[in-house]
């Protein structure tokens, strides 16, 4: 049966080679942006293309304004900081997600507690949220605290995984009864919508990345989002060493980092956001062609978009039955030119986070022993 599935792939993507999970694509104007950089020597940290990209990417989104970095990572980092995020707080979010996650919570010296995600989401869990803090949770001086630990609890990070968007707006319900700071982590989001608004512009700051792998990528890079301005116009001056502008001299007014993105991944970055709504259209087709293959296949199910979204379809998940399948299914596909990987090990497993608490993750833990992405790469052959 799994060779129906990798011949289906084969075809799908139109190759008797390997096919890779989701390879970048460059059909537009990167050719012509990164050579402008280079005869304008304009390749370091200023330059038209950083601000251009800002600038765009806050009118796609719909973002008051954007602020970029050199990666998604030191992007959640500076957006934790910004929320107010001390050392010794926590920082509630989900075991299912990429260790970006937890490592941007880690570099401030905040702990991360681990909260469950839902099934039709695969994404951090309004309800349960809710339930460990009716539990966990009290509210003193304004500021909500861990009942166990007596630390603060300052900040929620949800992240929307592999594209599909969680049920961002009962989140910030939650979090605002709680004064609880919510950061998105949209990193494998770009252009995924909940009710027709972007995904990263719901919190108080979000997060892209635009590694590699992402739909669309700057060689290695990051973006905020804010709604407010002033936060954003903070942003960009502690990313660039907190320089006081000033013709000559050299004033710093804090602890600032060389966080900006240089000119010429930002180039790369205008060129690929100019095709990125036809990537993202090629991508649903796969996720249509998967979702009508895998209707006919007994034990594998496609994951879907979840209700009142639209999805990137960064990466496209199958669920197998049980952990054995997974596992079988994993070894026969790469076995046979097609990259498949599991979901990244659950946060709460790995050495550094094994103390950390968490509310069961009951859905965490299913989706651990059946999820497998299957190739994604965008399908527009130029
Ligand atoms: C990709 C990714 C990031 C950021 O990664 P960078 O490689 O630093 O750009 C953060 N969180 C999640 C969930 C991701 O998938």
């Amino acid at each position: 049966m799994y060779n129906k599935v990798v011949n289906f792939i084969h075809e799908l993507f139109q190759s008797e080679e390997f096919i890779p999970l989701h390879a970048p694509l460059f059909i537009g104007n990167e050719k012509k942006y990164l050579n402008d950089c280079i005869d304008t020597t304009f390749v370091s940290s200023v330059g038209a293309y950083v601000d251009r990209f800002e600038k765009d990417i806050a009118n796609y989104t719909g973002a008051t304004k954007a602020v970029v970095c050199v990666s998604g990572t030191n992007a959640l980092h500076m957006a934790l900081m910004l929320v107010g995020v001390e050392r010794d707080d926590e920082v509630l979010t989900q075991a299912l997600t990429f260790i970006a996650t937890c490592n941007a919570i880690s570099y401030i010296g905040a702990h991360p507690v681990f909260i469950d995600v839902d099934k039709a989401t695969m994404g951090f869990s309004p309800s349960a949220l809710k339930e460990w803090l009716v539990k966990n949770a009290e509210i003193k001086n304004n500021q909500c605290f861990n009942k166990n630990t007596g630390r603060r609890i300052k900040a929620c990070v949800p992240m929307h995984t592999f594209g599909h968007p969680v049920l961002i707006e009962e989140l910030v319900n939650v979090c605002n009864d709680y004064n609880i700071e919510l950061v998105e982590d949209a990193a494998e989001s770009i252009g995924s919508l909940y009710k027709g608004k972007h995904t990263g512009t719901f919190g108080k700051i979000g997060a892209i990345s635009f590694n590699g792998n992402k739909t669309i990528t700057t060689g290695g890079g990051g973006m905020l989002l804010f709604k407010d301005e002033e936060l954003a116009n903070y942003a960009k001056h502690i990313t660039t060493q907190a320089k006081v502008p000033h013709r000559w001299e050299f004033v710093h007014d804090n602890i600032g980092y060389n966080y900006r993105m240089p000119n010429i991944n930002a180039a790369l970055g205008c060129a690929q956001l100019e095709n990125l709504d036809r990537y993202i259209q090629s991508k649903r087709e796969t996720a249509k062609a998967y979702a009508d293959f895998f209707e006919n296949i007994d034990g594998i199910d496609f994951f879907e978009e979840p209700e009142n979204c639209f999805s990137n379809y960064w990466l496209n998940v199958v669920l197998l039955k049980d952990k054995k399948s997974q596992l079988d299914f994993l070894e026969y596909t790469n076995d046979n030119k097609v990259m498949t990987r599991p979901v990244w090990e659950l946060m709460n497993r790995l050495p550094m986070f094994e103390k950390c608490q968490n509310d069961g993750l009951k859905n965490s833990l299913w989706f651990a022993d059946r999820v497998v992405n299957i190739p994604s790469s965008v399908r527009i052959k130029e």
